[in-house]
């Protein structure tokens, strides 16, 4: 029910309000991959629960393949640069 400001003490106003507040969130330590992992949950990083696998993890990809493979080209040329550049 709404009330009056007044009639709603501080203590109460901000009793009420403290309880909106967001909890921390308690973790622990994956066995397996040493990660912070919340309680009672398999893992999101290696997929495991209690030290057994339970998912499968698909690896994301943070480029496209494409974009990667072109990276790695350049990458390899100038490692070959470099060697080359180091012979003479
Ligand atoms: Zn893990």
């Amino acid at each position: 029910m709404a009330l009056p400001g007044k009639q709603s003490s501080k203590s109460r106003k901000r009793g009420r309000i403290s309880l909106l507040k967001q909890k921390k969130v308690s973790l622990s330590v994956c066995p397996k991959c040493k990660k912070p992992i919340r309680p009672h949950h398999a893992c999101a990083f290696c997929g495991t629960y209690r030290s057994r696998p339970i998912l499968e993890i698909k690896t994301k990809l943070k480029t496209p393949k494409k974009k990667r493979e072109a990276e790695q080209e350049a990458k390899e040329q100038k490692k070959h640069e470099k060697e080359e550049g180091k012979k003479r």
